[in-house]
Order: structure tokens, then sequence, then C-alpha cells
């Protein structure tokens, strides 16, 4: 199948306004997850390269194009940015469908999503306010929120734009400047965005992109001495030791990182509802979601009933290349592959039993791609490492629980903490289990419900700080007090 817009053989890194190869001429190449083969190339960035962007990031953060910029012509800009995203949907959602092989009609909702990030942050440009502090008659004493410079973010292959965007928006907002650094495995959309930036207005310089791998041009960024503040969202690994690096230099870091979370019902839910949530679970990017509610924690008197709904729900989806749309698709990379087919292999030799699914999908073309079967694993207990460790497929673990105590103490018994669920029609019993759970998000009723304006991060391993919403304005300023004596 021949996609519908033309995939460039080699894209280029954004340096300073301009398309630039890496300064050693080293290449990456993507693969298309639908079928192992490759898609395109691009530049194997290293720290020559970060050097360069930081420097231009820089210069342009002090340069008057953008810091003497007012505060409603740095948001038209970005409102600009955010309409020119959604005016090339088409082409960037088809993109993000062929370099991360999730399903089409995700892909362009990562697109609109990342859209709504320039918009709503576009909107608070103008509304970044200080505060007077009554002191005394003799003082005047005021706060400002500045930027701080240039900031390194570092993203995943899950949700590349969008999580460019959750990121470099509200950064951008306070006046920062930005060198994106994407995953290797998925480059094409974040070359785009910063493209689309330059002809959305922004200066040459205030977003730069750098392709590379993250031990190359990933660690470089975060070592490099202009880099001022730090947002890395990927694994609790990897993220530790972008921890390391910035404590050594004293640079703030924000961390967006794996989860386990857990989706309690209790037996008065809608489990129809329930059912629904847990197909979406499975299927929104084949499982690759940091938030995905991969532990089903269940009343014991309901299990029966939701695993027959589940897998009624699961007998209906379709499966295939992410370019014809269907519910499941391919996850990113052979890598990825081997790593799910590990848990599926591990659940069995723990004693669970997988009641959907268990293993790859063979059969004609799925075979030459990452296709893994949706698999809910019945029979899990807590202390089981499928059920501790974060699997990053559709897989979905079921455990069952007799009591409100035993529900919080399983849903809260792994080392992450970055959202639940409660599907209950009791309010109290909600709004009770909310404050119990250690989450950073609790969703009722509606696994995932909300957007660009609810902050979003983890507790405990699952990260420090909050993006989205007015709580990443905070994130990505540094508040200064001055006092004066009148
Ligand atoms: P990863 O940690 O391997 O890679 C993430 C990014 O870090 C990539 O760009 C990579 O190149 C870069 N990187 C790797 N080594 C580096 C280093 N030494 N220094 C600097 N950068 C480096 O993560 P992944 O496997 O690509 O992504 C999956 C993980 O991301 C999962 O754990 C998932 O839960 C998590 N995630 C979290 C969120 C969130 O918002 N909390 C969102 C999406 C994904």
């Amino acid at each position: 199948m021949s996609p519908p817009i033309a995939v460039r053989d080699r894209t280029s890194m954004i340096i300073g306004g301009r398309a630039v190869p890496a300064a050693s001429g080293a290449w990456l190449t993507t693969y298309d997850p639908s079928t192992g083969e490759p898609l395109a190339e691009a530049p194997r960035g290293g720290p020559a390269d970060v050097d360069a962007a930081v420097a231009s990031a820089h210069a342009a953060y002090r340069a008057p194009e953008w810091a003497r910029l007012t505060p409603p012509d740095r948001g038209r800009a970005l409102a600009r940015l955010g309409a020119l995203l959604l005016a090339n949907q088409d082409e960037l959602g088809t993109l993000e469908t062929l370099d991360s092989g999730k399903p089409l009609s995700q892909g362009r909702r990562d697109v609109a999503l990342a859209a709504r990030y320039f918009e709503y942050y576009a909107g608070i440009c103008d509304k970044i306010e200080g505060a007077h502090l009554p002191l005394d008659a003799e003082h005047l004493a005021i706060t400002t929120k500045e930027p701080y410079g240039v900031v390194g973010v570092i993203v995943p292959w899950n949700a590349p734009l969008n999580q460019a965007a959750r990121a470099a928006a509200p950064a951008l907002a306070v006046g920062n400047a930005v060198v994106l650094k994407p995953a290797e495995e998925t480059p094409l959309t974040a070359v785009r965005l910063g493209e689309l930036a330059l002809e959305a207005g922004l200066p040459p310089g205030v977003l730069n992109v750098v392709t590379g791998l993250g031990s190359e041009a990933g660690q470089a960024l975060v070592e490099h001495p202009l880099v001022r503040r730090i947002s890395f969202t990927g694994s609790v690994e990897t993220g530790r030791l972008v921890a390391k690096t910035a404590a050594d230099r004293i640079v703030p870091v924000g961390l967006e990182l794996g989860g386990k979370s857990a989706n309690v019902v209790f037996p008065d839910a809608d489990l129809d509802a329930v059912a629904a949530s847990v197909l979406r679970t499975m299927t929104h990017n084949a499982g690759q979601i940091c938030s995905a509610a991969t532990r089903l924690v269940v009343h014991a008197d309901a299990v029966d009933d939701v695993l027959d709904r589940v897998s009624a729900a699961l007998a209906g989806v379709t499966v295939g290349p992410g370019l014809t749309d269907p519910m499941l698709g391919p996850l990113i990379s052979r890598a990825q592959l081997d790593r799910v087919l590990g848990y599926l292999d591990l659940g069995g030799r723990e004693g669970a039993t997988a009641v959907t699914g268990g293993g790859r999908y063979t059969g004609g073309d799925l075979a030459r791609g990452y296709f893994v079967q949706p698999t809910v694993f019945a029979g899990v207990r807590p202390d089981m490492r499928i059920a501790n460790e974060e699997i990053f497929g559709p897989v979905v673990c079921v455990l069952p629980f007799r009591t409100e105590d035993e529900a919080v103490e399983i849903a809260n018994g792994t080392g992450y903490g970055l959202a639940a669920g409660v599907y209950t029609r009791d309010i109290g019993r909600a709004l009770g289990m909310s404050r119990r759970l250690e989450a950073g998000q609790v969703f009722v009723n509606e696994y995932q419900a909300g957007g660009v304006e609810t902050p979003f991060g983890g507790y405990k391993r699952s990260g420090w700080g909050r993006e989205k919403g007015l709580a990443a304005i905070d994130h990505y300023s540094q508040l200064k007090t001055t006092v004066i004596r009148l």
C-alpha cells in the first residue's frame, strides 16, 4: 500500500531556522511498524548539532524578535502555529501513522490535540500574571514570572507530535526558546513542527529540532550548560539518568514517566461502560499509553460478568496497518514486540490465564508487522511481575477484590502513580476513592476524560511536576520577587 502523501526519504533537523543534516553526516533509519520496512532517514544528530541548536535557541531567546515581542504577539504566533497544524492535519496524521504505526484516526486526533496545545497556550501569553505582596507602608513587593531561557524537550515515540506540543507550547508561551529531541523511532512529525513554527512566524532559533539517539543527542542536550530547564517524557530508567545529570548542573527537570494504572470497578458500575473502557485501553495506540488502565481491579462478584463483556467487545476488534484505520495497529518496533511477548510468556509462567489473546498475529500480512493480540489476564495476584511492571502493549491484568480497603491496597500497591479510575454509581464512594488513590489523575466513570486544560503528571515514580493546564505555566517560568523601598 502506498501512502497518500510523499514521505521524504531523508528528513532534516531544524536548527536556527534552517533545515540541516547532522554535522557528522550520519543518518538513522525509521521503520514502518506495520511491515518492518524502512520508511525514511533522519539525521543522527550528536553533541555538535545539539550545541548548534542550543546556541541558536539561546541567541533567539535574547533577540528582540522574541524577547521584546509583546505577549499578544507571542500568542498570535502560537495561535498561527496551532492553525497550521490543523491545516496540515491530513499530512501530519498520515506521517504519524506511518512512523508510529497507530491507526489513522488516532494519528489525526493526535494532530488535533497538538493544535489544541498551541491554541490554549496562545491565549495565556497575556495572562501570565504576578502578584502584589502586602508588606508595610515603606515597601512595595511584587512577583513576576520569567522564562528560564533555553528549555530542552525530550519525548518518546508513542504520541510524538502531541507530547512535543504539550511541552513546547507552554514553554514558548512564557517566552522561552526550545530545543526538541524526538525519539529515534518517530522523528518525522517533530521536524514538520519545526518547519511549521517558522511558517507561523516564530523567529528562527525559537523552536529547534535535533533528531538522533537518546544516548547521543538526548544526553548532550541534558548536559548542555546553556539548557536551563528540561522536560523529559519517557521511561523511568531514562528519567532517572536524566534527573541525575540535571542534578549535577542543578537544572530543574519535569519527568513524565511510566505507569501501571488501576481501574477499580465496583459491582454497581455500568459494566458496559467498563468493557468499552477496557477495549479502548487495549486498542488506543495498541496499549502503548503511559496512563493506560492496565490493571482492572474488579469486585469479585463482578469479575465473570466483566470478563464476558470484555471478551465480547474484543471479538469485534479490527486489526491492520495504521493507514487502513483499524481499531488496533502494530506495536512500535521489534524490540517492543519482543518485550510484550516476553510478558505474555511470563504471565503464563506466573500462573495467570490469558482469557483472550496471548500471542502475536501470525496470519497473512500481519506476520510482517509488530501486531499483538489484545490479551486479558485473569487469575492475577498483586505480587506477580505482570501486575507490577509496565508492559506497554495491549495487555490488561484483572485483579479481584472483596472490600474497598483491599481495592485501595491493590490499586496503590505498585511503585507507579500516574492515573487511576473508579467505576461506581455511588458518588460518595467515588469521591472517597479519589482521595485514597495515589495517582496524579483519577477518572470516575470515564477513563481518560479531560484534555489540554486538565493538569497531568505522576505520583511516586511516575514523575515530577505537571504538564497541561495552567499548572504547566508555573513549570516553564521562574518566579522573581522584587521589593522596592518607597
Ligand atoms: P525512553 O526513556 O527509552 O526514551 C524517551 C526519550 O528519551 C527518547 O527521545 C530517547 O531518545 C531519549 N533518551 C534515551 N536515552 C537518553 C539519555 N541517556 N539522555 C537523554 N535522553 C535519552 O522511553 P520510550 O521507551 O521511548 O517511551 C516509553 C516510555 O515513556 C514508557 O515508560 C511510557 O510510560 C513513558 N511515557 C510517559 C508519558 C507521560 O506523560 N507520563 C507519556 C508517554 C510515554
